[in-house]
Parts: structure tokens; C-alpha cells; sequence
């Protein structure tokens, strides 16, 4: 399709758009009393508008039931996580026993790590990308000083080649390769925060065992952006949190998956906690842990309702959608026709004032566009801000964009690409 800039453009699209509708299920930031253009699903999704009524009727629930809660009613709290198990299964690609809502995200990188980063003689390390999210880095350094290594010698970075941004799937396998009898875990970020890059994910997982390893992927930035196939691609373990492009507000439940070819081995060490025991005995409160089968055996500790209820909610939206694939085919639309304004802003300026350092093919990137500005990026995120278009700023020199299929609009994007030349040009000529 030829895109044009030009709004008459942009509102034919939304037109066309069989989501369009999603829109209205949810509330926008306003400064003052005016909306904010919102593209910033990648680091907190908005707030459904039903999520008021989903947690009073939970707090209903608390008052007039109180402890029965637990097992009384129609969606007991002791059950509850099992519904969305259903409705999380088909955004990771799994089988819902796969799956298990539990604790927050950076926890679970943690307990999973107890389980499948078993380092043992010569294959001690891990491998993983340059430049993760903080946290996974932090994570990954302590697990590996708990087993006695310094982070040293026992993590291996792939770090982009000289003047790129984003990895090549050949070096990053190829690395694999060379350390292929050292490497006890590779462990990636499926879409890497800062460059917006989704890494092949199948390509690596193959890579990984064949030599032997272990594979576990964050999918923080991955789950509800981009279709991924778990159970298919035969990845060990994942885990990601919900508050991103799942909507489930701030500090929302994270889930784990843990691949069924994992279920019947009972030497895979765990932190256990009773939430975690089997079901059907867990009340006789007996000596020795005995894991309930499947992804929720890891559970640790009691059902948290409450973010559980949220991300409820929010899961019911994306079964409303279709899950996962109208959602995706209207993401790489909305981020092509980003892409696209973008470079018209880049024209019109006269220079290359912009860079994308996102992959440009659809295969090798989720929604978020990661942007350098030239010269004085801060000033001009400041502007987009003051103008009301709200991303989000990345030291040292990065705006991260993210249009989000269930809330975002062809028009957000062409307005977006307007302000973004006003206040581009008012920032160069002050210079
Ligand atoms: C957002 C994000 C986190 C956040 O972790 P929390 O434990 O939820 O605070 C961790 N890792 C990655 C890759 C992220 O994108």
C-alpha cells in the first residue's frame, strides 16, 4: 500500500480498522483536560475502563465472604488462577497447563533460574544479549555468584558488530556455537527493551540445544506485541509481566511457562512454597513438598486476587479481539504508517534528523519504534510531551514509540508526525 501523510489518510485506515472499537474500553491520560496521544504500552498499557467494576466486585467478595471466599462461590479464589491460565495460553502459544499467573516478573526469572540454570563442571554459563533490561542483568549476576562463579566468567554478552544497533540471529548463534560446551543457559529477552529488536526466537531455542544447553526467554516486551509459539518452538521456560502491553496496571502479576516435556522430572530443583503443592492434598498440611503437576507446581505463595483480577480483565479484551493475530496484523500496520511519518518528518527537516534503530522488517520487531534524534533529543521528547504525545525517554539518547493496536489509531500516528515536526523545528531554529 502506498501510504500518504495526510489525515484524510490516516482517518480512511481507522476506517477499515475492524478493532477500532477497543478504543473506547479504555481511559486516557490528560494534561490539561486534554488526552494524551498514548504510545507508551511498551513500559505501562492503559487502564481498562471495566477494571473499577472487576476489582470492587472482588472487594464485595472479601466483605460478604471473607476467608470462604477462598472456596465459596461460583469463582472461588482458590480456582482463580485457572481461568487465566485458558486466556493467557493462546498470547504465549501454549498449552494452558504450560502456564501459570505467580509473583512479579523479576521473581520468576529467579525461581525459574533455580530450576533450569543447573551448572554443572565445565558448562557454567550463561548466555545472553547486550545491553537487557537492567533487572535480568541484575538477576543473572546474583544467580551466578550464588553458584560460586564470578559474573566474569560465567556470562557471555552478544553485543551488536561496530556501528550497528541491533544483533545478527548469525552472530548471536554462532556464539553459541563457540561456547557451545561451556553454555549452560541462554536466556534472551524476546523483544530487547532499548532497540525494540524482536529476536529470532525459534532460530536461537534450536541453536541453544543443540549444544546441549538450556533456553529461557523474558517475554516482557513480547507477550501480547508479537505471536510467539512456546510450546512449538520447544522452549524450556519463559516468563514475562502483564502490566505492559497486557494492561494489567502498575506492578501486575507476571506469569511463568514452563514446557510440558519438563512435567515428569522430579529432579528439577525448585524454592517450593505450599501454593505450589498438589492440589488435591494441599490442605492436609503434610511434611515433604509434593508439586502439583504442570507450570503450577512453581507457584510459591497464596493466589494474588487482586492483580489477578486485573489482568483478568484485561485477558477477557484480548479473547474479545481474536487473542493475539488481528491485534498483530493491525501492530505492524500502525508501525509501518509510524515508520513511514517518521521519515516524512525527516524531509521535511531537510536531514536525517531522526534515525530508527528498530529493525525495519516486520519479522524483527514488535510495535515500538526506538528513535535517536540528532541533536538535543531530550528537548524535543520534552516538547512532544508539553504537546501531549506521551512515549517514553531512554538515557542516552533514545524516544521509544509504541502504538498499541487495542488503543492507538492511524490518526494518533499522523498527528503525532505533525507535532513531532512543529516542535522539531521550533527546537532547531531557538538553536
Ligand atoms: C519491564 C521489564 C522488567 C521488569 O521487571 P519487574 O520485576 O516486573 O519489575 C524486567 N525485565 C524486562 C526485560 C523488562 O522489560
Amino acid at each position: 500500500m502506498n501510504l500518504e501523510n495526510n489525515l484524510a489518510f490516516a482517518r480512511a485506515l481507522d476506517e477499515a480498522d475492524e478493532l477500532k472499537h477497543f478504543r473506547d474500553q479504555f481511559l486516557f491520560p490528560k494534561h490539561n483536560e486534554k488526552e494524551f496521544i498514548y504510545l507508551c504500552g511498551n513500559s505501562l498499557g492503559l487502564q481498562p475502563k471495566v477494571v473499577s467494576e472487576v476489582i470492587s466486585g472482588q472487594l464485595n467478595r472479601w466483605a460478604n465472604h471473607a476467608v470462604e471466599g477462598w472456596f465459596d462461590g461460583s469463582q472461588p479464589w482458590m480456582l482463580y488462577h485457572k481461568e487465566l491460565k485458558t486466556l493467557m495460553a493462546p498470547i504465549v502459544g501454549a498449552l494452558p497447563e504450560e502456564v501459570c499467573p505467580m509473583n512479579t516478573l523479576t521473581v520468576n526469572l529467579h525461581l525459574l533460574m533455580v530450576s533450569f540454570y543447573r551448572p554443572q563442571g565445565k558448562r557454567f554459563k550463561i548466555i545472553m544479549e547486550g545491553g537487557a533490561f537492567p533487572s535480568d542483568q541484575y538477576a543473572i549476576e546474583s544467580q551466578v555468584k550464588f553458584h560460586g562463579f564470578d559474573p566474569k566468567d560465567a556470562i557471555i554478552e552478544v553485543f551488536p558488530r561496530e556501528g550497528e544497533h541491533v544483533l545478527r540471529t548469525e552472530d548471536i548463534v554462532a556464539k553459541i556455537k563457540e561456547n557451545g560446551h561451556e553454555i549452560a543457559l541462554v536466556l534472551f529477552g524476546g523483544i530487547n527493551y532499548y532497540t525494540g529488536q524482536w529476536y529470532d526466537m525459534e532460530t536461537i531455542t534450536k541453536a541453544g540445544h543443540d549444544i546441549g544447553a538450556t533456553v529461557g526467554w523474558d517475554l516482557a516486551h513480547a507477550a501480547g506485541n508479537v505471536p510467539v509459539k512456546l510450546h512449538d518452538w520447544n522452549v524450556d521456560f519463559a516468563c514475562w509481566c502483564s502490566y505492559k502491553y497486557q494492561n494489567s496496571g502498575p506492578g501486575g502479576i507476571s506469569a511463568i511457562f514452563v514446557h510440558k516435556k519438563h512435567f515428569g522430572n522430579t529432579e528439577l530443583h525448585r524454592f517450593a512454597g505450599w501454593w505450589g503443592y498438589q492440589e488435591s492434598n494441599r490442605f492436609k498440611m503434610e511434611k515433604g513438598f509434593v508439586p502439583e503437576a504442570g507450570a503450577d507446581g512453581w507457584q510459591v505463595s497464596c493466589t494474588q486476587v487482586m492483580p489477578m483480577a486485573l489482568y483478568h480483565a484485561s485477558l477477557q479484551i484480548f479473547k474479545e479481539a481474536g487473542f493475539i493475530a488481528p491485534l498483530r496484523s493491525k501492530s505492524i500496520a500502525l508501525t509501518s504508517y509510524l515508520e513511514f511519518i517518521i521519515n516524512e518528518v525527516n524531509k521535511s527537516v531537510g536531514e536525517e534528523q531522526f534515525k530508527i534503530i528498530t529493525p525495519k522488517g516486520s519479522d524483527d520487531r514488535g510495535a515500538q519504534l526506538s528513535i535517536i534524534a540528532k541533536a538535543h533529543g531530550k528537548q524535543i521528547f520534552d516538547g512532544l510531551m508539553e504537546n501531549h504525545i506521551l512515549g517514553d525517554w531512554r538515557e542516552p539518547d533514545v524516544i521509544r514509540l509504541s502504538p498499541v493496536s487495542l488503543y492507538n489509531s492511524f490518526e494518533d500516528i499522523y498527528l503525532t508526525g505533525v507535532t513531532l515536526l512543529d516542535v522539531t523545528t521550533n527546537v532547531l531554529k531557538s538553536k
